[in-house]
C-alpha cells in the first residue's frame, strides 16, 4: 500500500470545517433485490470535511457514495444534501446532482469528445451556460488541474493520470459544493497516482467538502479529518486519522489495517 509521497507540506490550516451540515444520512438502508447491502447508515458531514471511506472490497463503499447522488436508490431512511432530501422527486435529484460532483475509478470521459468538450457538455446542456462562458470556465479548471495544453486533444491521447485530472476538472465545471471520489487512483500507475492526489489535496485546501473512497492511507493521514471504516454494509468505526490508524477499536478494523499497512 503506497504512502503518499508529497512534494510539499499539506496545509491543513485552510481546511476549516463549518457548523453547517452538508450531508445528513439517517438510518439509511439499501437492498439489491433481497441482498441487504447497506445497514442502518447514520452519517453527518459538515461543510469543509474531508472524509476517507475505507473498508474491504464488497463492504458497500461504492454503493454508499452512489446513493448520495442517487446513482443508486435507497429503500429506507433519509439522505439530506444541503437541506434537500433525496426522494424520487426528480426536481430534488437534479438539484442535488448539480451540487454533488463525482469522480470514478474509470474516468468515464466521452472518448469521441475533446477534453474541452468533455468539460463544457454538461454546463451547456444541463446548466444552460453560454458556450463561450462554459469554455472559459473549462479552461480555468483545466489550468487548475495543470493540463490546459491538452484541451483540444481526445481522452485516448492522454495518460491515465491526465484523464483523471480532466474528470476532476469536468466535475468542477458544474461548480459542485461537495465532491465524491470512488477510488480515483486505483486504475492508475504509481507515478500518476501522485498527480491526482495533488489535485485532490488542492481541492481540500480550498475548503471543498469531500468524501473519498480510497486505499491511499497516506492521503487519509494527511488530508482527511475523519476516516470511516465500513464492513458488510455497516459503518463499523470512525475516527480522526491519528486515532483510527494508531488505536483502532474493533477487531475488523485491526484486521483490515494489518492487511493494508
Ligand atoms: P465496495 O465498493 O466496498 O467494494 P460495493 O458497494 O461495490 O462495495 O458492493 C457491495 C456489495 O453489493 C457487494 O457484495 C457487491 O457484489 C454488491 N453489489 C454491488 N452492486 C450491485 C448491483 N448493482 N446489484 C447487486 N449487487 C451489487
Ligand atoms: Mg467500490
Amino acid at each position: 500500500m503506497s504512502e503518499l509521497a508529497v512534494s510539499r507540506e499539506v496545509d491543513r490550516s485552510k481546511m476549516t470545517i463549518s457548523d453547517e451540515v452538508a450531508i445528513q444520512i439517517i438510518e439509511m438502508n439499501k437492498w439489491y433485490g433481497t441482498f441487504h447491502v447497506l445497514r442502518d447508515i447514520n452519517l453527518t458531514v459538515n461543510r469543509g470535511e474531508r472524509i476517507v471511506i475505507a473498508g474491504p472490497s464488497g463492504s458497500g463503499k461504492s454503493t454508499l457514495i452512489r446513493c448520495i447522488n442517487r446513482l443508486e436508490e435507497h429503500q429506507a431512511g433519509k439522505i439530506i444534501i444541503d437541506g434537500t432530501e433525496l426522494t424520487s422527486d426528480l426536481k430534488n435529484i437534479d438539484k442535488i446532482r448539480s451540487e454533488v460532483g463525482m469522480v470514478f475509478q474509470h474516468f468515464n470521459l466521452f472518448p469521441h469528445l475533446t477534453i474541452l468538450e468533455n468539460c463544457t457538455l454538461a454546463p451547456i446542456w444541463v446548466r444552460k451556460v453560454p458556450k463561450k462562458e462554459a469554455e472559459e470556465t473549462a479552461m480555468h479548471f483545466l489550468e487548475k488541474v495543470k493540463i490546459p495544453e491538452q484541451a483540444l486533444k481526445y481522452p485516448g491521447q492522454l495518460s491515465g493520470g491526465q484523464q483523471q485530472r480532466v474528470a476532476i476538472a469536468r466535475s468542477l465545471c458544474m461548480r459542485p459544493r461537495i465532491m465524491l471520489f470512488d477510488e480515483p487512483t486505483s486504475a492508475l500507475d504509481p507515478e500518476m497516482i501522485k498527480e491526482v492526489l495533488d489535485t485532490m489535496i488542492e481541492l481540500a485546501e480550498e475548503g471543498m467538502t469531500m468524501l473519498c473512497v480510497t486505499h491511499e492511507m497516506g492521503f487519509a493521514r494527511q488530508v482527511a479529518n475523519r476516516v470511516i471504516f465500513m464492513d458488510q454494509g455497516q459503518i463499523v468505526e470512525q475516527n480522526e486519522p491519528e486515532e483510527f490508524f494508531n488505536n483502532p477499536k474493533s477487531d475488523r478494523t485491526k484486521l483490515f489495517l494489518s492487511q493494508i499497512l
